[in-house]
C-alpha cells in the first residue's frame, strides 16, 4: 500500500472567494495577468482580480495572447512581457491553456537566463509566484505542477513540470464557469473524468490519490449521465471541485495512454482535449483488464465509484462524439508523434505499437 502525497497549492473555494482574500495577492508591486482571448473577461474573473489589485495598489499588465494548446513561442512572448513590466508575480486566469501557459511564463521569468527551448530542464531557480484561477472544470491544472506545451512547428505536445511549477494559491469560484458553453463543459468534464480513471489505474497511485480519483469520477459521471446542457450552479460547483480533485490526483500519478493518443486528435483533427481523451476510455478499460492486476483495479474502480465499466465505455464514447475514420498514413504519423510518451508505462498493462495501431484503427468500433 502506498500513502505518498504532495500538494503544495493552497486552494480557496466558493463564490466571491477572490474578493474575500485580497491578502493572498500581496506578492509584490507588479504582476502579469495571463489570459486567453476573452474567457477572463466573459467569466467575470478578470474584473474581480483587477479590483483586488487596484485596492492593493499593485500595478498589472494583461497578456491575453494565450490560445488553445499553448505554443512555447507564445509562452516565451509572455515571459518577455513579464520581464518588461518587472512582474513580481503572475496570475493565470482561464482554462487549462491559460493556466499551463502561466506556469511556463512564471518559470521562464524566474529563470531569465534560460533559452526558450531549455524550459524542460533549464529552469532550476524558482518560478515567479503564481496565482491560478480556473474558468473551466477539466484540467485541474490549478492543483498540479503540469504545463502541457505545444512545440512550435511539430504538432506535438510536451509536458513541462518541476518542483516550482505549482501555483501558490488557486481560487475556485464556480461562477467563472457559467459562461462556458455546453460543448466545452462536457468536454472539460470528460477530461476530468479521464484524469480520475487513468490516475486510479496508475502503478504510482496511492491511497490518497485514489480517494480523490474515485470521488471526482463518481461526481462527474453522475452529472454527465443526467445532462449535457443547462447546468445548475450546484452542477457547476461539483464539476469545478471534482476537476480540481482529479487534477491533484494526476499530480501523484500522471495520466494513461488516452492522453498521448488523444493529443493527436486535438493537434490534427481539432477535437477538444477532453473529448479527444474520452475517445479512448473504452479501449483504456479493455486493455487495462488484459493484466490480472488491471482487472482487479478496474473492478475495484467500478465498485468504489458504483459505476459499470460498460456504461463508462458507452457514455464516454458517445459524448466524445468523434466519428472520423483514420487512414493508415495518419495512424503511422500519429504513433510516431507519441510512442515515446511515458504515459504508456503508467498502467499495469503496457500497450505496444501494434496495439496503438489497433486502437486508432478501431476508433469507431
Ligand atoms: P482551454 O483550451 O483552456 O479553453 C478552451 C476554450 O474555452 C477557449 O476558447 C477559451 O477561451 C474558452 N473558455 C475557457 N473558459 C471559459 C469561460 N468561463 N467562458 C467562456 N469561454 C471559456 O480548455 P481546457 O480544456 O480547460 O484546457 C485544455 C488544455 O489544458 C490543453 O492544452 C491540454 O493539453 C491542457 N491540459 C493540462 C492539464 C494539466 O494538468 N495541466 C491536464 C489536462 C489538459 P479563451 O481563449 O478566451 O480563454
Ligand atoms: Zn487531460
Amino acid at each position: 500500500m502506498k500513502f505518498n502525497f504532495n500538494m503544495p497549492v493552497e486552494i480557496i473555494s466558493g463564490e466571491s472567494c477572490i474578493a474575500a482574500h485580497p491578502e493572498k495577492f500581496a506578492l509584490g508591486k507588479s504582476c502579469l495577468i495571463v489570459t486567453g482571448r476573452s474567457s477572463a473577461v466573459k467569466s467575470g474573473a478578470l474584473v474581480d482580480v483587477t479590483a483586488v489589485l487596484d485596492s492593493l495598489n499593485i500595478s498589472y499588465k494583461i497578456f491575453n495572447e494565450v490560445r488553445e494548446n499553448p505554443l512555447m513561442s507564445m509562452c516565451w512572448k509572455g515571459r518577455c512581457a513579464a520581464l518588461d513590466c518587472g512582474a513580481d508575480f503572475v496570475i493565470g486566469i482561464g482554462g487549462g491553456s491559460a493556466l499551463d501557459a502561466s506556469k511556463a511564463i512564471a518559470a521562464y521569468a524566474g529563470n531569465p537566463e534560460v533559452e526558450a527551448k531549455n524550459i524542460f530542464t533549464g529552469c532550476v531557480a524558482p518560478s515567479l509566484p503564481l496565482i491560478a484561477i480556473p474558468t473551466t472544470s477539466g484540467t485541474g491544472s490549478e492543483g498540479n505542477s503540469y504545463s502541457v506545451l505545444s512545440l512550435d512547428g511539430e504538432n506535438r505536445k510536451k509536458t513541462f513540470k518541476n518542483a516550482y511549477s505549482f501555483a501558490k494559491t488557486a481560487f475556485l469560484d464556480p461562477r467563472y464557469t457559467y459562461s462556458l458553453d455546453s460543448a466545452y463543459t462536457v468536454s472539460t468534464a470528460l477530461d476530468a473524468f479521464c484524469h480520475g480513471i487513468e490516475s486510479y489505474m496508475s502503478p504510482k497511485s496511492t491511497v490518497i490519490s485514489r480517494l480523490l480519483s474515485v470521488w471526482a469520477a463518481k461526481t462527474i459521471f453522475a452529472i454527465l449521465r443526467e445532462k449535457t446542457a443547462d447546468y445548475s450552479p450546484d452542477d457547476r460547483e461539483k464539476l469545478m471541485f471534482a476537476s480540481c480533485a482529479a487534477g491533484i490526483a494526476i499530480n501523484t500519478t500522471g495520466t494513461g495512454f488516452p492522453h498521448p493518443l488523444g493529443y493527436n486528435l486535438t493537434m490534427f483533427k481539432g477535437l477538444s482535449h477532453g473529448k479527444a481523451c474520452a475517445v479512448f476510455t473504452g479501449a483504456f478499460i479493455e486493455y487495462t483488464r488484459r493484466s490480472p492486476e488491471g482487472k482487479e483495479l478496474t473492478d475495484s474502480f467500478a465498485a468504489e465509484t458504483e459505476l459499470s465499466l460498460n456504461e463508462i465505455s458507452e457514455l464516454t464514447r458517445r459524448l466524445a462524439d468523434f466519428n472520423d475514420a483514420l487512414n493508415e498514413d495518419e495512424i503511422e504519423l500519429f504513433i510516431s508523434k507519441v510512442k515515446t510518451a511515458s504515459n504508456f508505462a503508467n498502467n499495469p498493462y503496457v500497450i505496444n505499437e501494434n496495439e496503438m495501431h489497433d486502437i486508432y484503427r478501431d476508433i469507431n468500433k
